[in-house]
């Protein structure tokens, strides 16, 4: 479809759980409310489950792991139900992409262009993935009677838990490789933006993925995420989220020796030097924070630049922030969507008060209404910020960026690893020499060389330092899903 158009946006049904292979309310009849940003109106209600539903829900999960098909059947033919789960992706994109508008305001074109082919192409991936690597071994030992057999196995329930942003993409880089692996699933999407996950599981119930292998709990993370991260039945917890929350889910599975993988989040540097492509310095920069309105873990959200273009760069860039197009995600024209949720709208707008505080404001700052309407936030910069600063340390997950002065590389990377996080960094540099010695150097999981936010289902994503660990995306991503077993042979 022409993605130039503007769609309409629709009716979403009312959403219930999905457990055993059923759609149904929850036990108490308690709804939540789904607002869209734009309008500020409700789209629809889903259900707010109890601790008796997701218990339901893990039970069912962990019946069709010890006692169904799944994880049992081999692994090209749960490949081949993977990939019809991409193919009706992709035959659904426009209904996943107006509800990601509708629900967190993100692009719709955005949405279709970049999201959707990595979502589906997450799911082939993996397949593809367990055809090739889920088989085990055959080694041979010291003793020459002896061989060792290794047989890769799924770990069981897996619960994710996923934050409001990106809804979509960060669910399927961890269903994926559950299913592929022969794990079965429990997810807990986050409140304020449930309804892509909804199609998610309808898909997977369409594409013949068997009952209680895919379950689907909306609700509270602090009672029904919480159930999941504590119960004995459930082996992982993938959890995409706040650094405050992973380190409480940490803590909450101890006791039942919980496998996790924790992506966390950042506050990522651009360092950008006097010898790059002004140009194309200026575009990474710009998408790099302004991309989904700065709700991206992985923003560039401290623009790191040479002294020598430190002016010019801040004039140019400002600039390019004072003409960015806030509007609605369904309109083709908009580059910047409303904020996702009150709550970090307010929380956005008090940073920028802090920032105009401490630096010096050379774009956006303001939160105007679009129709009379909306959680819109200006594309807003803060110029001569040093690194200490509250705006340079901390995650304000919104369209606003410090633009912090360097002298040197040295320097540059000494900015760059001062911080809690380790989550991205990008170098712009027409040296491309100097931007590899210096990749080696920056303390995060992903480095962007003369570019900005490029995603692959095979390059493997994570943090380091409190941006969290273990990789999604990537063959890397199958270990997190998976354990071995050692079978000792005595020929005789
Ligand atoms: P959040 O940590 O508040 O919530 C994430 C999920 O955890 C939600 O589903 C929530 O309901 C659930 N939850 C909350 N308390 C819980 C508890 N006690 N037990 C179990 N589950 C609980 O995060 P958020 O505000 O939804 O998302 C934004 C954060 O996510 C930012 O910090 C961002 O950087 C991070 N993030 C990281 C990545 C990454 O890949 N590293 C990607 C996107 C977002």
């Amino acid at each position: 479809m022409d993605m130039q158009t503007s769609p309409a946006r629709k009716q979403i049904d009312r959403g219930q759980l999905l457990i055993g292979g059923k759609w149904r309310d929850g036990v108490t009849g308690e709804t939540m409310d789904v607002t869209d940003p734009t309008t500020e109106l409700s789209i629809t209600h889903v259900q707010k489950a109890s601790v008796e539903d997701a218990q339901a829900a893990i039970d069912a999960a962990y019946a069709a792991f010890e006692d169904g098909p799944w994880g049992r059947m081999h692994h090209e033919d749960r490949a081949k139900i993977l990939f019809r789960i991409a193919d009706l992706m992709d035959e659904r994109a426009e209904d996943f992409a107006i509800r990601e508008a509708m629900d967190m305001g993100m692009p719709y074109s955005d949405f279709r262009g970049i999201i959707m082919p990595h979502c589906s192409g997450l799911f082939r991936f993996f397949a593809a993935q367990a055809m090739a690597h889920m088989d085990g071994g055959y080694r041979t030992s010291y003793e020459p009677n002896i061989r060792i057999l290794t047989r890769r196995e799924p770990l069981g329930v897996v619960g994710c838990i996923t934050p409001w942003n990106f809804p979509l993409a960060l669910t399927c880089s961890k269903v994926a490789p559950g299913l592929a692996a022969g794990n079965t699933i429990v997810h807990k999407p986050a409140s304020d933006t449930p309804l892509t996950a909804l199609a998610l599981a309808q898909v997977a119930l369409d594409a013949g993925v068997p009952e209680g292998v895919y379950n689907l709990i909306t609700g509270p993370g602090g009672t029904i995420g919480d159930t999941l991260v504590k119960s004995k039945k459930v082996n992982k917890i993938a959890f995409t989220g706040s650094t405050s929350v992973g380190m409480n889910l940490i803590r909450n599975g101890a006791d039942t020796i919980k496998h996790q993988t924790m992506e966390l989040g950042g506050k990522s540097p651009n360092i950008i030097f006097a010898d790059a492509d002004m140009e194309a310095a200026l575009q990474a920069a710009f998408w790099g924070i302004f991309w989904n309105k700065g709700e991206v873990c992985v923003a560039g959200s401290r623009i790191l630049v040479e002294q020598s273009i430190y002016d010019e760069f801040v004039e140019r860039f400002s600039a390019m922030a004072k003409a960015a197009v806030l509007g609605d995600p369904l309109d083709s024209k908009t580059q910047l969507g409303p904020i996702a949720t009150r709550a970090e709208y307010d929380k956005i707008l008090k940073y920028v008060e802090v920032g105009k505080a401490t630096a010096r404001l050379t774009a956006g700052g303001g939160a105007p209404k679009i129709d009379g309407r909306g959680l819109f936030i200006e594309a807003t910069v803060f110029a001569d910020a040093s690194n200490d600063l509250k705006i340079s340390q901390e995650e304000i997950f919104g369209p606003v960026v410090p633009i912090i002065p360097f002298k040197d590389e040295d320097d540059a990377i000494r900015i760059a690893n001062d911080t809690d996080y380790g989550l991205a960094s990008g170098i712009q540099t027409g040296d491309l020499g100097r931007a590899l010695r210096l990749a080696d150097r920056i303390k995060a999981g992903t480095c962007w060389i003369n570019t900005w936010h490029k995603y692959h289902p095979n390059a493997p994503f994570g943090g380091y330092k409190a941006s969290g660990y273990g990789r999604e995306q990537g063959a890397e991503a199958l270990e997190n899903y998976t354990q071995y077993k050692t079978i000792w042979a005595n020929l005789g």
